[in-house]
């Protein structure tokens, strides 16, 4: 998968369906994330506080480069972003990603926010609001 979780391998696909399903299972709230798109395409989920937002969309073959869309996007109840370190789906990989660095991955480190939801350690915070805190990035 592509960091724009664009994909042409269904494996990948299927595995993002499998987070979102073990998820459900798990006891996260799920509702469809847009009116006029499919619970099964796109969906919010819910659970102690965290948010995902998964996608999980077949692509029209006459419009899109790619055969899939499949990506798991998740946020703490700090509402700072998570990055997951599987595709499997795992709480303790999200309680951990409340103390994992969004930019080196360094894990079980004080987390600042950068840019508007961005989680990342003390060293990272200068480089991470270089890149995302450019004059004028609150406009
Ligand atoms: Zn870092």
């Amino acid at each position: 998968m592509n960091s724009t979780g664009y994909t042409d391998e269904k494996t990948e696909y299927a595995e993002v369906c499998k987070w979102r399903d073990d998820a459900i299972a798990d006891g996260w709230s799920h509702t469809a994330t847009y009116d006029h798109e499919a619970e099964d395409r796109v969906c919010t989920l819910k659970k102690d506080g965290f948010t995902a937002m998964v996608i999980t969309r077949e692509l029209d073959s006459s419009k899109s480069k790619y055969k899939y869309n499949a990506e798991i996007n998740a946020w703490g109840p700090d509402k700072l972003s998570v990055s997951l370190q599987s595709v499997i789906y795992n709480m303790s990989d999200l309680r951990a990603g409340l103390r994992r660095c969004n930019w080196c991955g360094a894990n079980n480190v004080d987390a600042y926010m950068v840019g508007f939801a961005g989680r990342c350690c003390k060293p990272c915070l200068p480089k991470a609001r270089k890149q995302l805190e450019y004059p004028g990035w609150t406009d």
